[in-house]
């Protein structure tokens, strides 16, 4: 089928809730798509940061394959080693006790949500369970965690929300300090605001806030469903601001492009769910965890060094371009938010595509950067290209 047949269907019998790129991607190989015109294009987006092995990855082929010839499915009612193995990985590598596994990035952070409210009712009893939550942060799509986003615009329609999130500037402690009381569990944050527009947290404000909530046990809960799993250059972006959370939330890269998502606590929050606490009929599928267990095997520390190198070198090589339509760099890794002057986000993401550059958006005013982490430094130079053309001085 060709893009307008494709795009004909879509609209008589999908609903028609995102802002789509007029584009219909047919296939791809390594960190380069192409359109069901068959035109090439660099991707700078891997979905949302999901593709963390890029496209047609053999060995994270392979082991889909494999698990769908053994058993494809099977409840979380029975053992399976591709969802043993993978916590028995997973864990250590965050420096946390035990983890539990969904299909999303909103599901996972529901069950923080849980972990936080139910640690704090079982100690201290009812009244103790308001979250703070940053301004411009993005937690997720369902009823709670769009009530757990601090963006007003996404608390409209949906009546009536979970209660009890509270809101606090980013890096201001005082404004945290402002919204503390004898009601809160806990804190839940993103490291770099992804969707609110690329804004890595200041690392001593992150840091204060750690030290706050061990003096007041509240649970520091993480959310790292964008940064984590190798996004920042390091398995967690936690491990680069020194702290250590209660409760982390993972889900876009983890499995490379199939849905996953879950969440690992700390040796203190081991035992808060128990059976029949929690659940996910999907949640740990084994073909999503054997495809999890090759991203495992992919991010080893020498691995972890070039997703940094890369991001740098892409950081440099974008201010080198002297644009006048770029008025800063920010984030960690491969995860990069250019800011946006001159023209809107959109338009420049629509004219890099135009030329084959597949980048997204974030904020009011960011081109977002997501590439795969597998990106070679050829498709690195090529998406460089395509911007000096689009945006050069
Ligand atoms: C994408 C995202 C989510 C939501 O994940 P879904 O898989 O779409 O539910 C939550 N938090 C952060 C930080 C995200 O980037």
């Amino acid at each position: 089928m060709n893009f307008n047949d494709i795009k004909a269907l879509d609209e008589g019998y999908v609903l028609q809730t995102y802002a789509r790129n007029q584009l219909a991607i047919d296939h791809g190989c390594g960190a380069t798509l192409f359109d069901a015109e068959g035109k090439k294009y660099i991707d700078f987006t891997s979905g949302i940061g999901v593709c963390s092995l890029g496209y047609a990855n053999e060995a994270w082929a392979r082991a889909i394959y494999d698990q769908a010839m053994k058993v494809g499915h099977i409840s979380n009612l029975f053992y399976t080693e591709p969802y043993a193995k993978l916590a028995s990985r997973l864990v250590p590598a965050a420096g946390m006790a035990a983890a539990f596994f969904g299909n999303s990035g909103a599901e996972a952070n529901e069950g923080m949500i849980k972990v936080a409210r139910k640690y704090s009712y079982e100690k201290y009893g009812q009244g103790r369970s308001a979250i703070i939550t940053l301004k411009n942060s993005f937690h997720g799509r369902t009823i709670t965690t769009l009530k757990a986003t601090g963006q007003d615009h996404y608390h409209d329609y949906f009546f009536p929300f979970t209660e009890g999130f509270r809101y606090a500037q980013a890096n201001d402690m005082d404004s945290l300090l402002s919204q503390a009381g004898e009601d809160v569990c806990a804190v839940m944050m993103e490291l770099i605001q992804g969707e609110g527009g690329v804004n890595p947290l200041e690392k001593e404000f992150v840091q204060s806030v750690a030290k706050l909530c061990q003096e007041r046990d509240w649970l520091l809960l993480i959310d790292e469903v964008q940064t984590g799993v190798g996004r920042t250059g390091t398995m967690f972006a936690y491990q680069q601001f020194g702290v250590q959370p209660d409760v982390v939330s993972f889900a876009k890269g983890i499995a490379g492009g199939l849905p996953f998502g879950g969440f690992m606590t700390n040796e203190k929050c081991r035992n808060v769910l128990r059976a029949g606490d929690h659940g996910s009929t999907f949640g740990g599928n084994p073909m999503a965890a054997a495809a999890a267990n090759v991203v495992m095997d992919t991010l080893t520390p020498a691995f972890l060094e070039e997703v940094r190198e890369k991001g740098q070198y892409l950081r440099e090589r974008i201010a080198a371009l002297g644009s006048p339509y770029v008025s800063g760099i920010r984030g960690m890794g491969l995860m990069l938010g250019v800011g946006v002057q001159g023209m809107t986000h959109r338009e420049l993401k629509d004219k890099l595509m135009e030329r084959g550059l597949l980048c997204l958006t974030a904020g009011a005013d960011t081109l977002r950067l997501l590439p795969p982490l597998v990106i070679t430094r050829k498709e690195l130079d090529q998406g460089l290209a395509i911007m000096a053309e689009v945006m050069g001085a």
